[in-house]
């Protein structure tokens, strides 16, 4: 009988590269396959991986507690800085201090290779956000805070469920900007119940300075997403004005606490930052500032994915009915009357639209050409880049 029945298709050679040689002993006989596992650079590749809320002291965690709880009753953890006692009362994002909101908790096969590996990430998707963007493509969980409540112990335990039962690789906490404090308290808990895997911090990057303060000892794997760099566009499209000078303040203090993505030999990712951007339509001169400053401002080694499936969702592409209203002049009454014309108008119709090709291009090219170097995609070898 053949060793391989089937030849083996280009996608299932790359997932396969990151098995570790350990828990597949057939990847011994395919020397092409395990030269492939080395294309680690050296300098991002750790031999070993303790995460960083197992190295706490006691002290310290105890002293991240009650940071956290400050932080409840008088929140400014995000931009929007509304100042509220959370025990009492909401903010913008709506949640208050007890619990958070959480909408799906599964093992996630849709991230990153290096993120999902070969058993999922193991995802919490949290309800509610402290942005508002038009276009936003989990807004019916975003935006209408569907789920159910769960406090941070309750959180801890299903993330002993996943690592235990799921046998993810990671717990990915997805839009957690308005809930850090539970999500601290909840991984303090899970480091007393048995936690060992890395804690993922998938973020828009409105996040404060207080809030990644909080986090710092907590997270390995900053996942943040720069989405627009001009005032006009986040004003209009994510109802943030200040979102692109936040975020260049945020993701500096995300790279100064865990500086550039590092794996074990078997391709996951276990601490740094993977940055995102999802290009739009006809603001490709946007993603291409981004990436510059990216270069000159964070880290030309930063794993950058340059993403391409915007699709119009949310409110872009909806109808709307527009009313204008004019004086007219009306002959032989000696007076004059009201005009009224009801349109139809597409909302947001500048974004209603997939992206073209070369508009992914140029802002593939500025990356390029400033420096940067380790995308998150498939290279001309069949492999994914690491
Ligand atoms: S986390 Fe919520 S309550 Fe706190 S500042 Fe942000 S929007 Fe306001």
């Amino acid at each position: 009988m053949s060793l391989f029945p089937r030849p083996l298709s280009q996608a299932t050679v790359a997932l396969r590269t990151l098995a570790p040689a350990s828990k597949a002993p057939w990847i011994a006989f395919l020397p092409h396959i395990q030269h492939r596992t080395l294309g680690i650079p050296p300098q991002y590749l750790l031999d070993d991986y303790t995460p960083r809320y197992n190295l706490l002291t006691s002290i310290e965690a105890a002293q991240k507690r009650s940071q956290a709880y400050a932080h409840l009753s008088n929140c400014n953890l995000c931009p929007r800085r509304c100042g509220v006692n959370r025990y009492k009362t909401t903010g913008v994002c709506l949640i208050g201090a007890e619990t958070a909101k959480v909408n799906v908790i599964a093992p996630h096969r849709g991230e990153e290779p290096c993120i999902q590996g070969f058993h999922g990430s193991g995802s919490v998707f949290f309800s509610g956000c402290n942005l508002r963007c038009v276009f936003c493509q989990n807004h019916d969980i975003a935006h209408q805070r569907n789920g159910f409540d769960l406090t941070p112990e309750e959180l801890a335990e299903w993330y002993l469920k996943l690592q235990d039962t799921g046998n993810v690789h990671n717990i990915n906490l997805v839009t957690p900007e308005h809930v850090v404090p539970q999500v601290a308290l909840s991984i303090l808990a899970a480091r007393d119940m048995g936690l060992r895997i890395p804690i993922v911090y998938n973020t828009s990057s409105f996040d404060s300075l207080e809030s990644l303060d909080l986090l710092d000892g907590l997270v390995d794997i900053y996942l943040p997403d720069f989405k627009v760099w001009n005032t006009s566009t986040s004003k209009r499209l994510l109802k943030a004005e200040d979102y692109a000078e936040t975020a260049r303040e945020s993701i500096k203090a995300m790279h100064a606490q865990v500086g550039d993505l590092s794996f074990t030999s078997d391709g996951i990712a276990q601490r740094g930052v993977l940055l995102r951007h999802l290009v739009m339509p006809g603001l490709e001169g946007e993603g291409r500032e981004i990436m510059r400053w990216l270069a000159g401002n964070v880290s030309r080694d930063l794993y950058v994915h340059i993403m391409e499936q915007y699709h119009p969702d949310a409110h872009v592409g909806k109808k709307r009915r527009v009313t204008t209203r004019r004086r007219k002049i009306v002959e032989g009454r000696g007076g004059d009357a009201e005009e009224e014309k009801v349109e139809e108008e597409v909302r947001y119709a500048e974004i209603n639209r997939a992206v073209r090709d070369e508009e992914l291009g140029s802002v593939r090219d500025a990356a390029v050409e400033a420096g940067l170097w380790r995308f998150c995609g498939v290279n001309e070898k069949g492999m994914f880049h690491l």
